[in-house]
């Protein structure tokens, strides 16, 4: 049995982390693909980190990762985010910084590649129509590319005859790859969804059935905003993990 569980996004929230990885164990996976963005915007970084270095075979690194340990410019950052960038810098543990500071900005397995943003640009670029796919594909040679970024389940399919077009994949949508066509395919986000629901996405991917399965999990968001209140985190991003935008 080989079945990975694809997470992204997860932005120290361990309360949703734990709720997927559980959820995945269940589900029968044994392996873990992390798409990045472990930290910013949520209370737990070190314990978020920690317990994805652990349990992963694959970590690529976010942009909001690099912001943490002083290798992004955060000057592009809105004023949110970089006030948690800030808040999350003070707080890592020497090891965990450097930690990030290790992490590749992608990662392939077989012939799927990992990225945060996209093939073209890993850190910053967001995936969000069949115009910016269409130039991803043709920047490298996958047959699946994982990417996550932009915090919305998406799946972009690319046809023999150049044809892109653009999924958004339900809650429990199977997605079955074909030989014939390459995929981009953006997992959701584990810790601050965005696409008007709150529970924290991930996916399933099974490299010998050539099936993804999108999930979505339930957890204890009002402990997650508990937490940040205490931290003294932004009022916007501990109102956006209620409703998911
Ligand atoms: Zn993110």
């Amino acid at each position: 049995m080989n079945m990975y569980a694809v997470i992204s996004d997860i932005h120290a929230n361990l309360e949703a982390l734990g709720a997927v990885l559980a959820d995945a164990d269940m589900a029968g996976a044994d392996r873990l693909v992390c798409l990045g963005d472990l930290v910013g915007y949520g209370p737990d970084p070190n314990r978020c980190v920690s317990l994805v270095r652990e349990a992963a075979d694959a970590v690529v690194a976010g942009n909001h990762d690099l912001a943490a340990v002083g290798r992004l410019d955060i000057s592009w950052f809105n004023d949110t985010a970089r006030r948690a960038i800030r808040w999350t810098a003070a707080r890592l543990e020497p090891d965990i910084s450097s930690y990030i500071a290790s992490l590749p900005l992608e990662r392939r397995i077989g012939d799927t590649l990992m990225v945060h943003g996209s093939p073209r640009n890993p850190l910053e670029e967001y995936l969000l129509d069949g115009y910016a796919a269409r130039s991803s594909f043709g920047s490298d040679d996958f047959h699946l590319c994982l990417v996550g970024h932009s915090h919305r389940p998406l799946v972009f399919m690319l046809a023999a005859n150049g044809e892109v077009t653009m999924m958004e994949p339900g809650v429990d949508t199977l997605l079955e790859l074909r030989d014939s066509h390459r995929y981009i395919v953006n997992a959701g986000s584990v810790g601050q969804p965005r696409d008007r629901n709150p529970a924290a996405a991930y996916c399933l991917y099974d490299p010998e059935g050539q099936v993804i399965a999108f999930r979505r999990t339930a957890y204890a968001v009002e402990r997650t905003q508990e937490k940040m209140r205490a931290a003294g985190l932004p009022r916007s991003l501990i109102d956006r993990l209620g409703d998911g935008r």
